[in-house]
């Protein structure tokens, strides 16, 4: 299946001079999204994770689904303020000012493997900060996991070093 034909391309948004993804189309198509969470799901599966960790908010609609085909745990990653029980926080830089991304601190079981799931990858800040998170808990990252990765931005030279998985390069 030929998932790009899924996502629909948005000029100038959520400002000038960006090519925005939009993947609620793809979300709304029943086919496509079985094929996705299927395709997500075999190409994961050999990370042998035990949490599916989600990025706020896209990563949750992809990271759950994939969490249950797995038969792992899931995981939310948050924007600040969100949860409620003693949390780590990691910083990362955003194109003015930054941004902070948190996780409960007993979110996974000391040396679990985690894998990190977000929609997208463009400049690899968001999933790296999450990367940090994950550290803080004395967890393994198991790997990363993308719907689309925009290739030409590197993002995944931020990344330390584990496997990354993507099913759609633009
Ligand atoms: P980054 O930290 O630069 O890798 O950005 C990744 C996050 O921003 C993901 O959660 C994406 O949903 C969102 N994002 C960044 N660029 C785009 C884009 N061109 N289209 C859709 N979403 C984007």
């Amino acid at each position: 299946m030929d998932l790009k034909t899924l996502i629909r391309d948005i000029p100038d948004f959520p400002k000038p001079g960006i090519l925005f993804r939009d993947i609620t189309t793809l979300l709304a198509d029943s086919a496509g999204l079985r094929y996705t969470i299927d395709t997500m799901t075999e190409q994961c599966s050999h990370l042998e994770p035990d949490y599916v960790a989600g990025i706020e908010s896209r990563g949750f609609m992809f990271g759950m689904p994939l969490a249950h085909n797995l038969g792992v745990g899931f995981v939310p990653i948050r924007k600040p303020g969100k949860l409620p029980a003693a949390v780590h926080s990691a910083e990362y830089e955003l194109e003015y000012g930054t941004d902070r991304l948190e996780v409960h601190q007993d979110a996974f079981k000391p040396n679990s493997r985690v894998l990190i799931i977000d929609d997208l990858i463009a400049t690899g800040g968001t999933a790296a900060a999450t990367a940090k998170l994950v550290e803080q808990t004395a967890c393994e990252l198991a790997g990363f996991g993308f719907v689309v990765e925009l290739t030409a931005l590197e993002g995944r030279r931020k990344l330390p070093n584990a496997p990354i998985i993507s099913l759609i390069q633009y």
